[in-house]
This record gives structure tokens, sequence and C-alpha cells, in this order.
């Protein structure tokens, strides 16, 4: 595999970011999580076990590699997996866990691992929404065999699409280079212009005011073959495309160089705009996390559970004002057919509720305090609490 100095920088950047054995560079964060299922020879007879409050393709990926996805409960306060339910789910075919830092919230990793080793469980760190928070000190995506990330649009730093795989483990590291080697390709001169394209047509039109009707004017693009979405029809409903065995174009690992350059500045500033819903929002604060664990947080978005969600999103599109709906369902953003996903309903009561009622709010760069004053007296005016 060829690989443009670009590429290599971008490597070594997150390799000292997290100190970590080596990285690999795909094209969705998806495709991280396979290329790491793949290369830990997690297959067919095997269970993976992961919160039932996730992104559907998690579980896609799981099913890719033939394994069975078995859904974990989550815990009301910290929107992570319940290591009480976690206790009930865990089968002799139960081969690996995926502990996701929902929002940035940090795991609790002393018992979870302890748990993973005790059961001699894979554990792989799903740090879609947590670059930069920690537990207990140490840096979330340090301590499963390894960890990946999204560098979609709307997580902790973008590189227009893509998707970064942090290696911990020893061995597992050039199982993964020969899993690239033989089932990824190289993205072509077409795909490479058409991401450029969208990166330039995303910082020139996307602000917080304009972003809740651009993604809705994405997701119709993308749908009709216009533009490089990040999921497909077929794949929410369960068909497994697996065309996107790809990794990182040159465009991409260039943004990520550009991202990483900024990373301390960007957690300082989602830090200190979290801090202030936190402060303003305390009506809202029913998920009460214990003080040190909101030290350790680097809230991607602020998670807020309201009674009138649904409503609410429709205000915030009027008044042009940025919230997030994620996650909408336990297999976000599936309403329906989760039975493709092997997950039934009733199997995560908490995570349904909070589906059902947890809306967010951005923390990004392009917030400034006067966008995070809007939001904070819109929440006011329109938000019930649960
Ligand atoms: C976004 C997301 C993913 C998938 O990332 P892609 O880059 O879109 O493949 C996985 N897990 C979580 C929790 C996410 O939010």
């Amino acid at each position: 595999m060829t690989e443009t100095d670009i590429h290599q920088r971008f490597r070594e950047d997150l390799k000292q970011y997290f100190a970590c054995r080596d990285v690999f560079l795909v094209s969705k964060g998806r495709i991280a999580l396979y290329a790491a299922l793949r290369a830990s020879g997690v297959g067919p007879g095997d269970e993976v076990l992961l919160p039932g409050y996730t992104c559907v393709v998690v579980p896609a990926m799981i099913q890719r590699v033939g394994a069975t996805p078995v859904y974990v409960d989550v815990d009301a306060s910290t929107y992570n997996i319940s290591l009480a339910s976690l206790k009930e789910r865990i089968t002799p075919r139960s081969r690996a866990l995926l502990v996701q830092h929902t929002y940035g919230i940090p795991c609790g990793m002393d018992s979870l691992l302890s748990f993973a080793e005790a059961h001699n469980l894979l554990c792989l760190e799903d740090c879609c929404h947590a670059l930069g928070s920690t537990y207990q000190k140490r840096l979330c995506g340090t301590f499963g065999a390894a960890a990946f990330l999204s560098g979609q649009w709307n997580k902790p730093f973008s590189t227009g699409l893509g998707g970064m795989l942090v290696v911990n483990d020893s061995t597992l590291g050039e199982r993964v280079e020969s899993v690239l080697q033989n089932e990824f390709h190289q993205p072509g001169p077409g795909k490479e212009i058409l991401l450029k394209l969208q990166q330039i047509l995303y910082s020139t039109f996307v602000t917080p005011k304009t972003v809740m009707s651009i993604t809705d004017l994405y997701r119709f693009a993308s749908k009709y073959g216009l533009m490089i979405g990040s999921s497909s029809t077929g794949e929410l409903e369960g068909r497994d495309e697996p065309g996107d065995h790809c990794t990182m174009a040159a465009c991409q690992a260039r943004m990520g160089v550009r991202g990483m350059k900024t990373i301390q500045s960007t957690i300082a500033h989602r830090t200190h705009i979290a801090a202030f819903y936190r402060s303003e929002l305390n009506a809202f604060d029913q998920h009460r996390l214990p003080d040190s664990l909101v030290e350790e947080t680097v809230y991607l978005r602020y998670p807020l559970r309201v009674r009138n969600k649904p409503a609410l999103i429709e205000h915030a599109k009027k008044h042009r004002i940025e919230t997030g709906t994620w996650f909408e369902s336990p297999l976000h953003p599936l309403h329906r057919a989760w039975e493709r996903f092997s997950y039934h309903p009733g199997m995560c009561p908490v995570g349904e509720t909070l589906s059902a009622q947890t809306i967010n709010l951005p923390t990004h760069p392009g917030i400034t305090p006067a966008e995070a004053e809007s939001i904070v007296s819109f929440i006011r005016q329109y938000a019930e609490p649960v």
C-alpha cells in the first residue's frame, strides 16, 4: 500500500497523542471498527457485547464479520454501558466488548476492564465521541486493545468523513496491516475530488444557523448519489454494502493534520461551552454526573433530557438553533426494522427512554459565547424538563 507524506504525518501525530503502538487511517469510523474486528478474528459463532444506545453502523460491522451483536443496556446517569446489564448479557459465546464513551463521557474503565479480563473478552473502545476525555487521568482510547474514531463532520474533529484506528495491542497492529493489504483499496481520483469538494462546500456554508437545514439537504443529496453520504439507504436497512473498504484520502489526512494542531484549543473551547450549559441549565441536569466524571469529560455534545423532544427539534429548526437529535433510537437513526440487527424492542429499556428524551447541544469551535447564550435561552423557553 502506498502512503503519502501527509498520511504518515497524520499517523505520527495521532500516535504521539495517544502514545499508542500504531494508527491506521481508513474511510470511516465504522470501517476502522471493521478492520479491528477482522484483525482480531471475531467472526461466525462469536457474540459482541455493545451498548443498546449507539449508531446502527456499529452493529452492522459486527454482522459484516459474521458475528452477532448482543445489546447491553446503558446507565441513565452516564449514557454508557451498564455493568449490571453486562453481567446479565454475557454468554459463553461472548468474544468482545465494545465500550462507547457516549457524548464524550468516559466509561468506568476500571470495572469494565477487569470484567473483560475475567471473561477473556477483547475490549474495543468506540471513541467516536471522545477525544481528550480521560478516566482516572488516563486518556480514553488507551484502555482497549484498539479504539476507533470517526472523522465525520459532527465528530470531535473532522477529516471530512474518515476513520482512525488507534491500536494499543502489539500483535493486533500487524494483523490490521495485513487486513488492509488484503481487503482494502485506496480511494480513486474521482472520489478524492468529490471528498475535497465536500470539504470546501462544508467549510463555506455550514454554520450553527444553517447546519440543521443543510444536514437535511445533504441526506437528500447522498440518497440520490449526488454526495458521498455517511450511510446509504441500503446500509441503514440492514443490507450489507461492503464497497467502502477504503483507506483514507490524502485530502482527509491533510484536514486531520490541521485538526490535530488545534486539538488543545478545541478541547478547551468544548469544556468551556459545556460548563456554561451545565451552570445555566441545571434544571435539566437530570443525569447528575458526579463532579469527578464531569471534570474528565470533553463533551462532544452536551446531552439534555426533555419531555417534548420532537416538538423541541421542530422549534429549533424554525429558530435556526443548532441542536442534535442523537441518539434517536437504540440503533440511531433507525426507527424500525431493529430486528435486522438482532435488537428486539424492550431489550434495553433505559437506552430506549434516553433516545426518546435526549437532545444534545453543540460545543464545537463554531459556537461563540453569544451563540451559546441564544441556545440556552431557547432551551429555557421551549424545553420541558422530564
Ligand atoms: C459516528 C459514530 C460512529 C461511526 O462513525 P462513521 O465515521 O460515520 O463510520 C460509530 N459510533 C458512534 C458512537 C458514532 O457516533
